[in-house]
C-alpha cells in the first residue's frame, strides 16, 4: 500500500541521489568530511533548499507544504537517515517558527513565511546556562520601552543557530516577577540590530555529536525590540511554547527514526557480510536474535510516531499526552537500538574507516541530543505523571477522543489541518489512543478466530491488555503527585508509554492490514508478521516474565533483510532507497553487500534460520517500586487537570502542594511549570523544557 506522506518523502530521497556515491553532494563521505572538521553542512542544506525543504515549515495556509505533520515526520526522516547534523542544523527553523504558527498574527505569520521561503534560518531560544529545564526561572528580561516594545537584555546559550539565523524566538521575562504569566515570545530579529552593540553572539560551543552543527548562543545588552515583535500577546509566552513543544517534540521522532534506520542498515550489512567459525554472522543464532528484536523496536517507533503525527490533527487536546509518550519512547528506543547493535558490529563500532567508513559511530554520537533537547527524558516522564489523574480517570471510563484516535489510526484518511486552538496543556478526558486497546485486541481476537497465524499476535495483545489495566491501577498512587516526583513514578510513566506505543501498534494494525497486504511491504502486514514481534517486544520492555516468543521473530528478520536485498526502507509502508539499483536483488535472505565501506568480504547466499528469542533488557523490567496504594491520600484532592483558579502573577510560592478540584496549585521556587497550573498562572514542579 503506497502511502502519500512516504511518496513525497520519496521525492527527496531520489533527488539526493545515493548517499554511499561520493560523488553525491550529500554522501555520507562528505557528511563525514565535515563532521571530522566541526563545519557546517551549508553546502548541503542549500541543495535542500533548492528542492524546497523549507517550505515544509511553513503552514500550507501561509503558501508552504506543511499541509500534514505526517509527511514532515517523513521528509525530515530522509534527511535524518543520511545525516542527524544536517537535519538538526536546518530543521531548527521549523523549531524557531513554531511559535507563530501558534500564536502569531496573520502578519507575523506571512512575514516569517516570507524569510522561511527565502532561506532565512530561525532559532528557538529557551535555554539559559544557569536554568535548563527550568524555563520560569529564565532571566532574559524585557523592560518596557513606554512605546509598546521592549529592551532586551540576558544570555540564551546552547541554542542551535544562535550565530546563524537572522530571527529567533526568544521566551522572555517580561514581567519582573515572572511566572506562567510573565514571560512573552518575543521573535527578534538580529537583522535590525546593532551588532556589537545590542547584541553579540557567542562563540561556537564544541559538542561530541551533531560536531558541526551551530551550537552557540546570544547575548543581548538593551536590544530594542518592538511591539509587534511579541508572539501570542504580552505574558502569553510559557503557554505558547508549551503548546509548540508538543508539536516539535513530536516531530524529534523523526530524528530518531532516520537514526535507527541507519544503525539498523549498517548492522544488518556487516552480520551479512562477515564471517566467524566458516558461518556468516547472520546465521548466528545470537546476531539474528539481536538484529529481529532492534528491527521490532524500529517498527515499535515507526508506529507510535505516525500515529502522533497524525494525532497532532486529529486530537490536538490530547498531543500533551502522545507528545510526552513519543519523545520519550522513541528516542530512547533508538537508543537501545544503537547500544545493541553497537555490541553487534564490536569492533567495527569503534574503528574509523572500516565498516561503512565508520559511520555508525557518528550515528551513536549525533543522537544522543535527541533524548536531550526539546525537553529531556524525564521531563516528559514527567509530564505524563502530571496527567496520571485525567488518565486513569479516563482509562476507568474509556474516556478520551476515541473517534478521533481511529481517524489517527487510519492511515487511508485524509488529515484535518491542525486547529492550534484545540491544542491544550493537559489531555482532560484521558487518552483516546488508549482507550481503544480493548476494542483493537477485540478486533485482532474475531480475526484471530478464524485465522490460526494470528494466534502469537493475540496472545501477546491479550497481555498487553492485561499489563496496560495494572499500569492504570499503578497510576493511581501518584494522582495527587506534584512536587518531589518518586522514582516509581517514573517508572509507571515509562511502562504507560510502552502500553500507548501497544495501543498505537494494535490500532494501526487493524485499521489498516486489509489494505496494506497488498503492495510492497505487504508481508510485513500479512499474518501479523510485524505485529507479533513488536508486542512481544513491547511485553519485554515491560519487564513481563517469559516474553520473548522465539516463534514471533523470524519472519520479520527474513522482512528485514529482503527489503535491504530489494533496496527497500525496512518500514510499515513502501519506500525506495536511492542507490538500490546497484544493488543485486535476490530472494529474502540472499545477502546483498552494501556499497561503499572497506570491510567487504564476498557475501554467500545465507539460510534462512530462526531468529532466537530476544531477552529481556536489563534495566526494562523493573518493576514501579510504589505499589497503588503507597501514596498517602493528600487531604486535599489534587487540583484537577486545567482548572488552576489563580489569577495570572500569582506565582509567589506558597509551600503546600496543590488544593482539591479546582483548588489553587501550588507554586514552587524555581520549580518547574506544571501544565495544568501554567495558563492559570501559578507555578508547579513540572518539566517545563527545550
Ligand atoms: C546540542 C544542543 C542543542 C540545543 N539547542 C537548543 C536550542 O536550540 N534552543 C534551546 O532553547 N535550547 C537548546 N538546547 C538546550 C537543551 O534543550 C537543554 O540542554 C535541555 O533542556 C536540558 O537542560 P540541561 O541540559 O541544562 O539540563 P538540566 O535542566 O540542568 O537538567 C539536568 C538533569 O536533571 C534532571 N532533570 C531535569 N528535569 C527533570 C525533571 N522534571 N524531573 C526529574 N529530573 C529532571 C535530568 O536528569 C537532567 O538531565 C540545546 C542543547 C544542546 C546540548
Amino acid at each position: 500500500m503506497e502511502h502519500p506522506p512516504y511518496l513525497v518523502a520519496q521525492e527527496l530521497e531520489s533527488l539526493l541521489g545515493d548517499p554511499e556515491e561520493p560523488g553525491t553532494a550529500f554522501s555520507h563521505a562528505r557528511s563525514l568530511e565535515l563532521d571530522e572538521n566541526e563545519e557546517f553542512p551549508a553546502d548541503i542544506c542549500r541543495q535542500l533548499e533548492g528542492w524546497g525543504l523549507q517550505e515544509f515549515y511553513i503552514p500550507a495556509e501561509y503558501g508552504g507544504r506543511l499541509t500534514d505533520y505526517e509527511t514532515v515526520m517523513q521528509v525530515m526522516r530522509v534527511v535524518a537517515r543520511r545525516d542527524l547534523t544536517v537535519a538538526v542544523g536546518h530543521g531548527k527553523t521549523y523549531l524557531g517558527g513554531v511559535c507563530v504558527w501558534i500564536s502569531g498574527t496573520a502578519e507575523q505569520a506571512r512575514r516569517l513565511a516570507a524569510d522561511i521561503r527565502a532561506g532565512v534560518p530561525v532559532s528557538l531560544a529557551l535555554t539559559e546556562r544557569a536554568h535548563g529545564s527550568d524555563l520560569l526561572a529564565g532571566d532574559v528580561r524585557g523592560e518596557a520601552d513606554g512605546a509598546g516594545g521592549w529592551r532586551v537584555s540576558g544570555e540564551k546559550w546552547l541554542i542551535n543557530n544562535a550565530t546563524r539565523g537572522s530571527l529567533l524566538s526568544v521566551l522572555t521575562r517580561t514581567a519582573e516577577d515572572g511566572g506562567p504569566r510573565g514571560f512573552t515570545v518575543l521573535l527578534v530579529d538580529k537583522r535590525g540590530l546593532a551588532e556589537g552593540d545590542d547584541y553579540h553572539c557567542l562563540d561556537k560551543i564544541r559538542t561530541h555529536g551533531i560536531r558541526g552543527a551551530d551550537i552557540s548562543g546570544i547575548t543581548f545588552d538593551a536590544a530594542p525590540v518592538p511591539a509587534d515583535a511579541a508572539v501570542g500577546g504580552e505574558g502569553g509566552g510559557v503557554e505558547t511554547v508549551l503548546k509548540a513543544l508538543q508539536l516539535t517534540r513530536t516531530m524529534c521522532a523523526s530524528l530518531s527514526l532516520g537514526a535507527a534506520d541507519h544503525a539498523l542498515a549498517i548492522a544488518l550489512d556487516f552480520t551479512e557480510r562477515r564471517e566467524l567459525f566458516g558461518r556468516r554472522l547472520i546465521d548466528l543464532p545470537q546476531a539474528r536474535h539481536v538484529l529481529a528484536s532492534a528491527a521490532a523496536d524500529v517498527l515499535v517507533g515507526e508506529a507510535l510516531a505516525t500515529v502522533a503525527a497524525r494525532t497532532v490533527h486529529t486530537v490536538p487536546d490530547e498531543l500533551s499526552v502522545v507528545a510526552a509518550a513519543t519523545k520519550y519512547l522513541v528516542p530512547t528506543g533508538t537508543e537501545g537500538v544503537i547500544a545493541d547493535l553497537t555490541r553487534l558490529l564490536g569492533a567495527r563500532a569503534f574503528l574509523k574507516d572500516v565498516h561503512a567508513r565508520g559511520m555508525f559511530q557518528k550515528v551513536d554520537r549525533d543522537h544522543r541530543i535527541v533524548g536531550l533537547f526539546d525537553g529531556n527524558t524525564l521531563v516528559n516522564l514527567n509530564s505524563l505523571v502530571n496527567q496520571f489523574r485525567s488518565l486513569s480517570r479516563g482509562w476507568l471510563r474509556g474516556g478520551g477522543d476515541t473517534s478521533g484516535a481511529v481517524r489517527a489510526f487510519d492511515v487511508a484518511q485524509p488529515l484535518p489541518p491542525l486547529d492550534p486552538a484545540r491544542l491544550s496543556l493537559v489531555a482532560r478526558r484521558g487518552s483516546g489512543v488508549m482507550a481503544t486497546l480493548p476494542m483493537s485486541v477485540a478486533a485482532l481476537r474475531a480475526e484471530a478466530a478464524g485465522r490460526p497465524e494470528l494466534k502469537g499476535a493475540l496472545g501477546a495483545a491479550e497481555r498487553l491488555l492485561a499489563v496496560t489495566g495494572r499500569v492504570h491501577e499503578s497510576m493511581d498512587a501518584y494522582r495527587t503527585v506534584v512536587t518531589d516526583v518518586p522514582p516509581a513514578a517514573f517508572d509507571v510513566a515509562r511502562r504507560y508509554s510502552l502500553c500507548l506505543a501497544g495501543a498505537a501498534c494494535l490500532g494501526l494494525w487493524a485499521h489498516n492490514h486489509r489494505a496494506a497486504e497488498s503492495g510492497r511491504t505487504g508481508a510485513l502486514w500479512r499474518d501479523g508478521v510485524w505485529l507479533w514481534p513488536v508486542l512481544d517486544r513491547l511485553l519485554v520492555r515491560l519487564g513481563e516474565p517469559d516474553a520473548g516468543d522465539p516463534d514471533a521473530y523470524p519472519p520479520l528478520l527474513e522482512r528485514l533483510r529482503a527489503a535491504r536485498n530489494a533496496g527497500e526502507l525496512f518500514s510499515l509502508f513502501p519506500f525506495s532507497l536511492h542507490g538500490s539499483a546497484d544493488r543485486p536483488t535476490g530472494a529474502p535472505g540472499d545477502a546483498a553487500p552494501q556499497a561503499g565501506g572497506s570491510d567487504s568480504p564476498a557475501p554467500r547466499p545465507g539460510a534462512p534460520g530462526g531468529a532466537a528469542a530476544p531477552s529481556r533488557t536489563p534495566g526494562e523490567a523493573a518493576a514501579p517500586s510504589g505499589t497503588p496504594g503507597d501514596a498517602a491520600e493528600p487531604t486535599h484532592a489534587p487540583g484537577e487537570v486545567g482548572a488552576p483558579s489563580s489569577a495570572p502573577g500569582d506565582a509567589a510560592a506558597p509551600s503546600h502542594a496543590p488544593g482539591g478540584d479546582g483548588g489553587s496549585p501550588a507554586a514552587v521556587p524555581h520549580a518547574h511549570t506544571d501544565t495544568r497550573a501554567a495558563v492559570g498562572g501559578a507555578r508547579t514542579p513540572e518539566g517545563t523544557s527545550c
